[in-house]
């Protein structure tokens, strides 16, 4: 019997295509939670967390939230991503995501790797991306170790991500690499420029940045089975929220 546990939940949106990661392209349906450990000094998703935008949060269960979903997607989706800030703060999460899987939709979550829930065994496609060095946050490597080895255990579908701006992002994303070789490792381009919503203005800087990663990790022989992507939402929408 489901619980009314309650999720704190900052945005609903889409259909809409996933701009990152290891289902980059694929159609999705978004959930941004509230709340985050971390602070990144180039998080462009702060107002999950730093109090600006508090009035926008709804405590909604697993139903009342996937009824949203209905209203806005009807019957245009069948896959739904949980962002956040940090979804696995949200122990209540498991239910919302048996809730989705009963109705055959399948899910995506996003997490930097710094809490471990049982319910990220049922996560289809999870995303561990740990923060680099211009983020200005620490990595708690003994915790990622234990996130990694557990869903190794089960066999769940995963990958690591990091976001590279600077020569010193990419000798920690060839660490992270390293340390965990045979997880698909994917390098994104970061983004400096979180104020431009004009997507044509922010274009010839996304490409510079992308460009340059491209560059940088061709040559790199620690760096061989890796993907190199850009953030793609940032080419069609800028810096627009609930896109
Ligand atoms: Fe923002 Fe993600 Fe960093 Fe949290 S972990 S501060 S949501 S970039």
């Amino acid at each position: 019997m489901p619980s009314n546990k309650r999720i704190p939940v900052m945005e609903i949106f889409g259909p809409t295509v996933q701009g990152e990661g290891m289902v980059i392209g694929r159609k999705t349906m978004f959930v941004r939670t509230a709340g985050c450990d971390y602070s990144c000094s180039w998080c462009d998703s702060a107002f999950t967390w730093d109090g600006s935008g508090k009035e926008d949060i709804r405590m909604l269960t697993a139903f009342e939230i996937i009824e949203k979903l209905k209203e806005i997607g009807g019957n245009t989706f069948e896959h739904v991503t949980i962002s956040g800030g940090n979804p696995a703060l949200l122990p209540q999460l498991g239910e919302f995501v048996d809730e989705l899987h009963k109705q055959n939709i399948s899910v995506a979550l996003e997490t930097q790797g710094s809490r471990w829930q049982d319910w990220f065994w049922s996560i289809d496609e999870l995303t561990l991306s740990p923060k680099p060095p211009s983020s200005g946050m620490k990595t708690d490597w003994s915790k990622l170790d234990e996130i990694v080895s557990k869903l190794n255990r089960k066999s769940t579908s995963f990958c690591l991500k990091t976001v590279v701006f600077d020569e010193d992002d990419l000798e920690y994303a060839t660490y992270v690499h390293l340390r965990y070789p045979m997880v698909p490792f994917y390098l994104q381009a970061g983004n400096g420029n979180l104020q431009e919503t004009e997507p044509q203005l922010m274009l010839p800087y996304l490409l510079e940045r992308y460009e340059w990663l491209i560059e940088k990790v061709m040559p790199n022989q620690d760096l061989k089975r890796v993907h190199v992507l850009p953030q793609l939402h940032t080419w069609v929408w800028g810096n627009k929220k609930g896109v």
